[in-house]
């Protein structure tokens, strides 16, 4: 049967081209995205189908749950990708409550509220994985490595909601033991996100989102890794 994978903020960037690379993996893709103009164009120029998504909206994430589960009636891998760099690197003494809370909205709770609503629908695939686009700005090991470019850099906002993602992580992988979940780190990446400032291509980027996009049941789960392999958390 035809693997099924949705990757939310799938217009652009690493989510684009992770649907780009599964979509020639010979995946159904659904490309989420919250603008309909720029993610039915995104799922055409990769070949995927248009799901409207919002992650930061429930009623949102129910209607895209509903119409995968009306089209297909599963899903194989779930890709949260969305993610903002928000008020990013700004002095951490500037960073206000709110501004915390905007990140984490959808860098956190966008995370919880697409998995918990497509979790039935993953409970119904063959072998189900969810790939997290994580961060290595979100690990204590590499954000203390003074050899890791990570380290050099201050946030307050970013850094912390990929590290309380890493942990969503490890604790969805425990609870669900017969899925594959495991967060990933891209590397510096050229983006919107970084205004292009990543040394990496999404070439680059995706290959280890997509690699554990296409884990089988014996895989890995609860891990961290980046294209060169296992990370500290
Ligand atoms: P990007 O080009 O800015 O893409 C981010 C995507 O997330 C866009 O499609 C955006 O949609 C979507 N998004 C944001 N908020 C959303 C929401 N509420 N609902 C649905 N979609 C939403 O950035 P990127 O670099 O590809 O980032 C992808 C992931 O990689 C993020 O989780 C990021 O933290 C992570 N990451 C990136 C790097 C890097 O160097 N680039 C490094 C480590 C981790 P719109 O177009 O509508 O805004």
């Amino acid at each position: 049967m035809t693997t099924t994978t949705l990757i939310t903020g799938a217009n652009k960037g690493l989510g684009r081209q992770a649907a780009q690379q599964l979509v020639a993996a010979g995946h159904i893709v659904y490309v989420g995205a919250r603008d309909a103009g720029r993610g039915r164009e995104a799922a055409a120029a990769v070949g995927g189908r248009y799901v409207p998504l919002d992650v930061t909206s429930d009623e949102s994430v129910r209607a895209a749950a509903k119409q995968i589960d009306a089209e297909i009636g599963h899903l194989d891998v779930l890709v949260n990708n969305a993610g903002i760099a928000g008020t990013g690197f700004r002095p951490a003494g500037e960073i206000t409550a709110d501004d915390m809370q905007v990140l984490y909205a959808t860098n956190v709770f966008g995370v919880v509220r697409v998995t918990q609503a497509f979790l039935p629908l993953l409970e119904r695939g063959a072998a189900p994985v969810i790939v997290n686009v994580s961060s290595g700005m979100g690990s204590f090991a590499v954000t203390t490595d003074p050899s890791r470019f990570e380290s050099t850099l201050v946030g307050l906002a970013y850094p912390s909601s990929k590290a309380a993602l890493n942990m969503v992580t490890t604790m969805y992988a425990k609870a669900y033991p017969e899925m594959r979940i495991n967060a990933v780190d891209p590397g510096y990446t050229a983006t919107d996100l970084n205004g292009h400032r990543g040394t990496q291509t999404v070439q680059e980027g995706a290959r280890v989102i997509v690699a554990m996009a296409q884990l089988t049941a014996d895989g890995p789960t609860g891990t961290f890794s980046d294209a060169a392999g296992p990370l500290g958390w």
